[in-house]
């Protein structure tokens, strides 16, 4: 589906008040499924599953399942919260370094003056920590939660703890909250336009080319998934 689709259908999950989980995968997460049961059980039975990597819009137009545009999950969230805006849905913003949720909240607000970000929290919490976390959660019963934990931790986390928590759509946002309140830059709009804004995040942050290198073995599958289907 194209953007504005998605974004209707994250509208009609908030309507329907039932929990739903958003994904947005990149080929690394589809090698990682490939490996971890649980997440590729996870990847399965989201609600909705969006192209986040140019990777994967490649693999789908190989095998016959053609995506009509990549849907980078921040520009998903940041559509989310447009609309959030302006219907008043209720926001909570959990992940990232200790005050980057915060910083991310007001700058989010100076661009869509109204946002309501009900809460945020950090995403280093653990032991009894969490168990606040998921009380907090439960009490203010946001509309939406954005989740910045990282790949897998942050589907892992969602996919457990969702029912329970009763939140209409839960997405798991990477390094958004970064981006937002501007510890960290997206690539410019050039190399974006080149689908090379996974090249411009390795020159930034080398230590990703450990992950990273599983692409090579993703185009690899992708062409012996297509041999094999005799395309
Ligand atoms: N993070 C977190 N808790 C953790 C691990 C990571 O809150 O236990 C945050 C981290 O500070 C960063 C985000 O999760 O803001 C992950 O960003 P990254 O760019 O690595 O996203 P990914 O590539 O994993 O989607």
């Amino acid at each position: 589906m194209s953007m504005e689709q998605a974004l209707d259908f994250l509208e009609e999950f908030v309507r329907s008040g039932r929990p739903h989980l958003v994904v947005t995968a990149n080929p690394e997460m589809v090698m990682k499924a490939r490996t971890d049961p649980l997440f590729m059980e996870i990847l399965q039975r989201a609600d909705l599953v969006v192209p986040d990597g140019i990777g994967v819009v490649w693999a789908g137009a190989k095998l016959g399942q053609p995506f009509p545009e990549r849907i980078p999950g921040i520009e998903l969230a940041e559509g989310l919260l447009a609309r959030a805006a302006a219907k008043g849905y209720r926001i909570f913003l959990l992940g990232s370094a200790p005050g980057v949720a915060d910083q991310a909240a007001a700058k989010l607000q100076e661009r869509w003056p109204g946002l309501r970000v009900v809460g945020t929290h950090h995403g280093f919490f653990q032991g009894p920590e969490e168990e606040q976390v998921l009380e907090r959660l439960k009490e203010l019963r946001p509309d939406i939660l954005l989740a910045a934990l990282g790949v897998p931790r942050q589907e892992k986390w969602l996919a457990a703890h969702l029912a329970e928590l009763r939140i209409p759509v839960a997405v798991g946002v990477g390094g958004s909250f970064d981006v937002w309140a501007g510890v960290d830059k997206r690539a410019p709009e050039w190399l974006r336009k080149l689908n090379l804004e996974w090249l411009y995040r390795l020159v930034r942050q080398p230590w990703r080319i450990r992950r990273m290198a599983v692409l090579p073995v993703f185009v690899l599958t992708v062409w012996k998934e297509l041999l094999f289907k005799g395309r």
